[in-house]
């Protein structure tokens, strides 16, 4: 089969289209023959090095495609079907597995980051990952849906458990992650403020349901927070940013206020004074990806038409090079995906 591989970490240049054996699956497992597989910011970074990365190695975290055949093993799934990957790798028998707490099993990772991912024509991965897709989406669709929908769900619903009416930051309202959390928000029947670099990306995270917008390179984000709340500030921020707005989320909280983070664009160190912390009583939680319960659920808004994932635009496998170059100028409005 034909996939695109990196042989050493570097910049896209380092992305190798090429012919590779087809994987064969085992008893227990399925293969897919890859028609969709969207980019994450995570692509950027195992391709840039990442600690237990194996090389060669094949990126790829975000996969629809058809079953190509099941294991003999494996009842209910059967050639042909449309499906989408569970963008993730975990044992599945530990007590953290068992108890649906997927995200926290040691052997957690996410797919194309510690084990071999979907750019690439063929994938042979464990029936628990394979979820059936309605025929309203089309591959590329689905494979904007899975990581960023199930991180933003995660984040608003598992981690900070948002509630109805709450008023919801959501930093970076075009990248994937944002796109996805305002909408959630929106669920929530959440007054939604979002940040983005530029009058183009505001439009469209208008469209998806934010009701204010903030450039992030023109306005200072808590001072905006604070005139669009009547000082009040916010419930939840959603950060995936780092460095660069830590310190402005921090301020955009009301008392009480939550800020939940599953990313560090920027940079990933950031201070912050202590006494701010505890006299007004903020949290700060972390998050990672999600469950596999989370991910049926945040699936069930989006076959529903509730939730909408958004492509920006779709380059052929062979041209991965290109769309990781045109990742890297962060120009997008939702995802980049990649179809071999
Ligand atoms: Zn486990």
């Amino acid at each position: 089969m034909k996939a695109v591989r990196i042989h050493e970490f570097g910049g896209p240049e380092v992305l190798r289209f090429e012919d590779i054996p087809d994987p064969r699956p085992r008893k227990d497992e399925v293969l897919v023959r890859v028609r969709a597989c969207a980019m994450n910011h995570l692509d950027l970074w195992v391709r840039k090095g990442l600690p237990g990365v194996k090389l060669p190695h094949i990126l790829g975290s975000d996969i629809a495609g058809e079953i190509v055949e099941a294991g003999e093993y494996i009842t209910g799934l059967r050639p042909g079907q449309r499906v989408l990957l569970a963008p993730m790798h975990f044992c599945n028998h530990c007590a953290k597995c068992a108890a649906g707490l997927q995200n926290r099993c040691p052997e957690f990772t996410v797919l194309g980051n510690l084990v071999d991912g979907g750019n690439c024509e063929l994938i042979a991965v464990p029936a628990v990952n394979v979820i059936s897709i309605p025929d309203s989406l089309d591959f590329p669709q689905a494979a904007s849906v899975p990581l960023v929908f199930l991180t933003a769900w995660h984040m608003l619903v598992g981690r900070a458990g948002i509630r109805q009416g709450q008023t919801v930051l959501v930093l970076g309202g075009g990248s994937g992650v944002g796109i996805a959390a305002i909408q959630i928000a929106k669920l929530f029947h959440a007054r939604v403020i979002t940040t983005a670099g530029d009058e183009r990306k505001l439009e469209k995270a208008h469209a998806l349901g934010a009701d204010y917008g903030i450039n992030h390179y023109k306005q200072k984000i808590s001072q905006e927070v604070r005139n669009i709340t009547n000082k009040e500030g916010v419930d939840i921020v959603v950060e995936h940013v780092g460095a660069a707005t830590w310190d402005e989320s921090m301020k955009s909280l009301k008392p009480g206020g939550t800020v939940v983070t599953c990313g560090a664009t920027t940079g990933s160190n950031a201070a912050f004074d202590l006494r701010f912390v505890f006299s007004r009583q903020l949290s700060f939680l972390g998050s990672y990806m999600g469950t596999m319960g989370e991910l049926y659920e945040v699936l069930g808004h989006v076959f529903a038409g509730r939730l909408k994932p958004v492509v920006d635009r779709v380059f052929p496998l062979k041209e991965a090079r290109a769309a990781h170059e045109y990742m890297e100028k962060s120009q997008m409005f939702g995802k980049i995906v990649l179809t071999p």
